[in-house]
């Protein structure tokens, strides 16, 4: 990081071409400032190097009097001190790795390279040097422990976090397990925003504090298991190491990004800086540690020229889910503000009489680019963001009020059914959002009924039992979604005052396609009437569905064969039509004609 003036650069190249390239990417603006001699072949660079105080050698293996590890044994006999960096041909990168053993720090293939990383392959080599020289030194002292000699050839000397050479050691174990574990790995990059503005303004020793203090922050975001490195420069480079979804990743990145941008006390000094994050994830990303760093590197990128302190994931096309999510939920924060969401009611059926006897609501969301997004797509975001907390408290607040509307408007009595996530069931406050919505829009307790999936009853037995009771005692009514899908232990049935089961659609699917699942729906119907449950198909789109869910009495059902979901107005319509008296008597052979027909309706 500590640049002297000028770096003095070896070139050895024989091709007149490529040496101006090289001469012309070190000219460019930003570049860090090199002067740069330029020799054809290895008697010449030998020669040079006896009278000259040389940085950084640049060199190329297919010379005329040199090529291949014998150009890099050579060039490490003349001046085993100084770093070497080689150029190799695309088809020889085995050779760039054994010239690495030899003693090269790195290499760069020709016709790869950018300004950006010959820029950086220079300065990490040179820092790399420096940091070699200081182990050196210490070594000569003898006292010190292995140990700790170890420690200080795989650690960053300013920061002391895990050096480069650690990370990819790291990234090759992670790589090992995580498949076993059946888990993602993640690399982020870090590049600060304008931190060489910091450090020439301010200088070095400040610029140095600032990074220690924003290495200890971003060792904060992550587990004891994961790694953060530094690369060198204002670079880190941080390995997630068992990841379980690639957004996961999103929300270290995001974490990292407040962290690093809030005030860094330095002395007397208050620094504000921000930072740039790219991401890649193995296995979609790359499959090894050097192809996941570059990857996220330009990620980074991407991020940075996209407007700082943002981070972006590594080829969108792999990992759109990832980015959907994270718009998604940044969408989802403003959505309630600016009153985006609607609720759209879908009736159930008594199949005895034919009537609507409830509703269900069902959120939509009207996004101002999007436009219609489905439930399904942003209700597990909110999950996982928490936003579902608040969405669940205003459509609860909504359908009550809704459904009073209709008992104030003297329509038929209907029940109105809300969707719960487990979030919302498990929150402290729950119960008392409940009554107190009741209290507010005045709605005849009975007429709530909320509709949970089994995996929420079941979780925590002893705390689920006491709402259920406290919601039973007013009067609320709770139904089990989407039956049969999750638990098999039926136990809790018994031990909860559930008032009814809504048999999963997929089973109802059953019914049409001829599948064996149908024994299931017979066997939901025949348990719930012998637990006194009320049962409601779900999903009952055809004829056929209904006429063999009347045969074996099931009760009540749902379904687009009846109507889809649809807004207030609509609802209201269909419930002051009626369907009383449309009701057909059940006969399986009969000819498949619409027991109701709502068409003319919705
Ligand atoms: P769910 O509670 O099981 O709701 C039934 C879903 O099946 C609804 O999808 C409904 O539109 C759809 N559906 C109804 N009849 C048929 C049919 O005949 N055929 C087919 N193929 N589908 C039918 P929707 O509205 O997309 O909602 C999906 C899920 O999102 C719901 O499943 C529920 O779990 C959740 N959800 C919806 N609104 C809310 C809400 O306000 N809060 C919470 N926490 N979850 C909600
Ligand atoms: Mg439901
Ligand atoms: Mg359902």
């Amino acid at each position: 990081m500590r640049k002297a003036a000028a770096q003095h650069l070896l070139l050895v190249e024989d091709n007149a071409g490529d040496a101006r390239l090289l001469r012309e990417m070190f000219n460019e603006a930003g570049a860090i400032p090199v002067r740069l001699t330029h020799v054809q072949s290895m008697s010449d660079a030998e020669q040079h190097l006896v009278g000259h105080n040389v940085d950084i050698i640049l060199l190329d293996l297919g010379l005329p009097d040199a090529q291949g590890l014998g150009a890099v044994r050579r060039a490490r006999a003349a001046a085993p001190r100084i770093p070497l960096v080689v150029l190799t041909g695309l088809d020889d990168e085995s050779l760039a790795g054994q010239a690495l053993q030899e003693g090269a720090q790195d290499y760069l293939i020709k016709g790869q390279i950018e300004t950006r990383s010959l820029q950086r392959a220079v300065r990490y080599a040179i820092e790399r040097n420096v940091m070699e020289a200081a182990l050196l030194v210490e070594r000569e002292r003898a006292q010190v422990t292995t140990l700790e000699m170890t420690h200080s050839a795989q650690h960053d000397f300013l920061t002391g976090l895990p050096n480069r050479m650690l990370l990819n050691d790291r990234i090759r174990q992670a790589i090992q397990f995580a498949p076993r574990h059946k888990k993602f790995l993640a690399v982020l990059f870090l590049d600060l925003d304008g931190f060489k503005h910091i450090n020439d303004s301010l200088g070095h020793a400040v610029g140095d504090k600032l990074l220690q203090s924003i290495a200890r922050r971003l060792v904060e975001c992550v587990r004891a298991s994961d790694t953060v490195s530094r690369q060198g420069g204002d670079e880190f480079v941080v390995l997630l190491s068992e990841v379980d979804r690639p957004e996961d990743a999103a929300v270290t990145a995001k974490r990292m990004l407040d962290a690093v941008s809030e005030t860094h006390t330095v002395g007397r000094h208050e620094l504000h800086i921000t930072t740039s994050i790219g991401v890649s994830v193995y296995p979609d990303d790359g499959l090894d540690a050097e192809t996941l760093i570059k990857n996220a590197d330009t990620a980074m990128y991407q991020a940075k020229e996209g407007g700082r302190q943002s981070f972006r994931f590594f080829k969108p096309a792999m990992n759109v889910r990832a980015v959907e999510r994270q718009s998604i939920e940044e969408d989802l924060r403003r959505a309630l503000e600016h009153e985006e969401f609607a609720l759209y009611y879908q009736p159930k059926i008594n199949l005895d009489s034919g009537k609507i006897i409830g509703a269900e609501a069902l959120i939509r969301w009207r996004h101002p680019t999007r436009g219609l997004v489905s439930p399904a797509q942003f209700i597990p975001v909110a999950e996982d963001s928490g936003l579902i907390l608040p969405i669940g408290k205003w459509v609860l607040h909504e359908a009550c009020r809704q459904a009073k509307a209709w008992v104030d408007g003297d329509l038929p009595r209907t029940t109105m059914a809300v969707n719960v996530s487990a979030m919302e069931f498990r929150d402290e406050g729950f119960l008392h959002g409940v009554l107190d919505v009741l209290g507010e829009t005045e709605l005849d307790p009975t007429l709530l009924e909320l509709e949970m999936t089994e995996s929420v009853l079941i979780k925590y037995v002893e705390s689920t039992a006491t709402i259920l009771q406290a919601l039973k005692a007013r009067g609320v009514r709770v139904a089990v979604d989407d039956f049969g899908t999750g638990y098999s232990s039926l136990s809790y049935l018994r031990k909860f005052p559930v008032d009814s089961l809504k048999i999963d659609q997929s089973f109802v699917r059953q019914i049409s396609t001829g599948g064996d699942d149908t024994a299931i729906v017979i066997a939901v119907i025949n348990m719930a009437r012998s637990l006194k449950l009320r049962v409601v198909a779900e999903g009952v789109e055809t004829f056929e569905e209904l006429a063999f869910l009347q045969a074996h009495e099931c009760q009540e059902a749902q379904g687009y064969y009846f109507s889809r979901p649809v807004p207030a107005q609509h609802f209201a319509r269909l419930l002051e039509t009626g369907i009383a008296g449309s009701v057909v008597p059940v006969q399986t052979t009969a000819s498949p004609r619409r027991l109701y027909d709502w068409t003319s309706v919705v």
